[in-house]
């Protein structure tokens, strides 16, 4: 392919995709978006952190060929203003797997969100949320150990699709006579107006990507997250569509809570998946109380929204929270916090939320020892207390670390282990 800006390194070679596996070969080209802000100091500090856990892991025999890709502030200096060039785009699918840092919604009117759109020109419609708790990370919670769960969020749905009518204006007006005189409902005049929309299709391959992690991770249930007790049509549905994937097309390896207490006196057999569903505002707290039932958990983008971002504060907030967004195939690693432009430049951020991602980018490409050796060094690191300002002004005695010393110190216990 013939691009303007971006170029792939010579000595790599790209992932396929064949019989929807991916094809991962020794010397992959990954792509990477540096982002705005405070983008290049936690992208340049996790790139060493990733190169230095693959030679840790596999010596020379397999090494990561970066492939940097425009997006945000330096795709406009590239390429004459524009924030979004469609070669990015192109790129991260020849590419199949990208990460990438935070960017700026320019603001101003006719900017959509840079995330938003990438979300949607690349139908990456499951947001993957892993949170769990490492040892030393500062924590409200009285047993953070027990928050282990991954949360797939529906990303393309709900009302998030900006289906919305403004109150006053002729639009408004046209839908508010329609619902009154034809479908017979009512509301106060001069409502602002919006439409949720929420489909089988929709629903389902999103459960089924969460259901298809728990099956190849391991884990022992999906829970369902909905508010279908109020929002029947929409919310509930998306319930039973599940509870109906599950039954089409996992019949051997996934059973529902009924079941599970109808027929197996409420012992999981072994290797079975339990589905079960929680209306989502008690999720909030059971997630605080009972953490340890839950393990996957699927979800609209509304729910999914709140909910991934309060589970993350249980194990320590933005900094370190990392994040994916998948389509069938093609899949964006990235940090979940945004670009902090007051710290931009200034080395002293918390460069885990990328770095983590990238942990999830290296389990996704079956590079499993990659992953086990960062997850390994980065509990040594907290527990020395050598940690960002973040962490720092939560923990006593502590280390203050810039974004790269932190990186030094972790490549440091990598090459230790
Ligand atoms: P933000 O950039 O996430 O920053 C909010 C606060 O979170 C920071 O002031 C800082 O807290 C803390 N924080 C963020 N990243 C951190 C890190 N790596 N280490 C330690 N602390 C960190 O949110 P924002 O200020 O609302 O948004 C700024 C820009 O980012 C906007 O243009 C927004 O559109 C964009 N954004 C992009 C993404 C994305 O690309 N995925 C996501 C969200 C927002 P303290 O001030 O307490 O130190």
């Amino acid at each position: 392919m013939d691009y303007r800006n971006v170029k792939y390194p010579e000595s790599g070679e790209k992932i396929r995709v064949v019989n929807d596996q991916l094809v991962v070969p020794d010397n992959p080209i990954l792509g990477y978006v540096e982002g705005d802000g405070i983008g290049p100091d936690i992208t340049s500090a996790s790139l060493r952190v990733w190169d230095a856990a693959v030679e840790k892991a596999y010596g020379s025999s397999k090494k990561v060929h970066w492939a940097e890709l425009y997006l945000g502030e330096k795709a406009a200096g590239l390429y004459d203003g524009d924030y979004f060039p469609q070669e990015t785009l192109d790129a991260i699918q020849d590419l199949v797997v990208a990460i990438k840092g935070p960017l700026t919604t320019p603001v101003g009117g006719g900017f959509r969100s840079l995330n938003v759109s990438l979300r949607q020109s690349l139908d990456l419609y499951a947001c993957v949320r892993p949170v769990r708790y490492f040892p030393g990370v500062p924590s409200p919670m009285r047993k953070p150990e027990e928050v282990d769960c991954v949360i797939f969020r529906e990303n393309t749905e709900d009302v998030y699709c900006g289906i919305e009518f403004q109150s006053g204006t002729p639009e408004n007006e046209k839908l508010a006579q329609f619902l009154r005189e034809e479908m017979g409902v009512n509301f106060f005049d001069g409502a602002g107006l919006g439409v949720k929309p929420i489909s089988a299709f929709g629903s389902k391959r999103l459960i089924r990507k969460a259901v298809q992690y728990a099956i190849d991770r391991g884990h022992d249930s999906v829970t369902l997250v909905h508010k279908g007790n109020i929002m029947k049509f929409t919310e509930g549905a998306f319930r039973n569509w599940g509870y109906e994937l599950a039954k089409e097309e996992f019949p051997d390896q996934v059973i529902s809570e009924d079941q599970l207490w109808e027929e197996f006196d409420g012992q999981r057999p072994e290797g079975k998946i339990v589905m079960k569903d929680r209306i989502a505002d008690i999720m909030f707290q059971l997630m605080q109380l009972r953490p340890a039932e839950f393990s996957v958990i699927a979800t609209m983008n509304l729910n999914g929204d709140y909910l991934s971002d309060a589970l993350a504060a249980e194990v320590g907030g933005i900094g370190i929270a990392p994040g994916a967004n998948i389509a069938d195939h093609v899949a964006v690693f990235e940090a979940t916090h945004g670009t902090a432009p007051k710290y931009a430049g200034q080395d002293k951020v918390n460069p885990s939320s990328l770095m983590l991602s990238g942990v999830m980018m290296f389990e996704h490409i079956g590079w499993n020892e990659v992953a086990d050796v960062i997850n390994q060094a980065y509990p040594r690191v907290i527990e020395k207390k050598k940690v960002t300002y973040d962490f720092a002004r939560q923990m006593d005695g502590a280390t203050e670390m810039s974004t790269s010393g932190f990186a030094d110190a972790l490549i440091e216990e990598i090459n230790a282990l």
